[in-house]
């Protein structure tokens, strides 16, 4: 499904949803009952519903600005062997969507992951007569020095399977670039390191005439976590680390024009960040 379109001057974003549902949620942020998520009513009706059962999604950006067009994380993708049941062999329209977007997979000129977990990698690859190939067979592929270092030599916990189908397939194919937790990827687009959810993570900046965004990647995983920024998300690898980085993000954008896409918000995905007492909230 293709979802919103932002624009931040001259930079389109869109949305391409691979899965939008509500509960489940609090498996990956456990402080997060029903019962708590229930009296934080700023969060319905999008966030949340009126039993505090939480609301998410896993979804691409297509970001085209005036250089080059961008895919931005890469889903769980299709006919991937995985334990989750809801992410096991999909088969979805993302192809499809992304084209109804704007692009067709071969006219892709950056693909960029924030981090290289099972949900942010998928589509980087496609299952072709038996084998995984590149997905965007003309795309260099960014992923962080840092975060790909890591998860080659710690590759626990079903990672190992992520890195066999969706990453080295593309590393072996010669099309990554290993690149800096603060790279500069075009004019208008720079990596901000928001560490700790993974050790290499990074949160993707944009800025064109005088309009910006924050796409936050895993740094948190719903806007509950605004409120309550001491919340773990249980894969976190660092929790106090993550922790510290949400507090330091809020901090920086609090208050300002700069529009947050939260990577794994619900409809409407985006909104600005408000300082909320001792907290914060988003505005959408
Ligand atoms: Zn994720």
């Amino acid at each position: 499904m293709v979802g919103e379109v932002w624009r931040i001057g001259d930079v389109k974003i869109s949305r391409i949803v691979e899965i939008e549902a509500t509960g489940g949620m609090t498996r990956i942020i456990p402080d997060a009952t029903r019962e708590r998520v229930m009296g934080m009513r700023w969060l319905q009706p999008h966030f949340a519903d009126e039993e505090g059962r939480m609301r998410g999604a896993i979804y691409a950006l297509l970001v085209e600005t005036p250089s080059m067009a961008i895919v931005v994380d890469t889903c769980v993708g299709n006919d991937k062997d995985r334990a989750l049941g809801a992410w096991n062999h999909l088969q979805t329209a993302f192809l499809d969507d992304l084209k109804a977007a704007g692009k067709g997979r071969e006219e892709v000129d950056r693909v960029l992951c924030t981090h290289l977990h099972v949900d942010h990698v998928g589509w980087n690859t496609m299952w072709v007569d038996g084998k995984w190939v590149p997905t965007f067979p003309n795309a260099r592929y960014l992923m962080g020095r840092k975060e790909f270092d890591h998860w080659r030599a710690n590759a626990e916990d079903g990672q190992a399977d992520v890195m066999a189908d969706s990453v080295m397939p593309v590393y072996d194919a010669g099309l990554v670039d290993l690149v800096e937790q603060d790279a500069e990827i075009c004019p208008e687009i720079t990596l901000i390191p928001s560490p700790g959810h993974t050790p290499g993570h990074a949160s993707v900046h944009i800025q064109s005439e005088d309009e910006a965004a924050l796409i936050t990647g895993d740094f948190l995983h719903h806007p509950v976590q605004f409120a309550h920024p001491e919340w773990s998300s249980a894969p976190d690898v660092d929790r106090p680390q993550a922790i510290q980085t949400r507090k330091t993000m809020y901090e920086r954008f609090a208050d300002g024009p700069t529009l947050i896409i939260g990577t794994h918000f619900a409809t409407p995905t985006a909104g600005f960040i408000k300082r909320d007492g001792d907290a914060w909230r988003l505005d959408v």
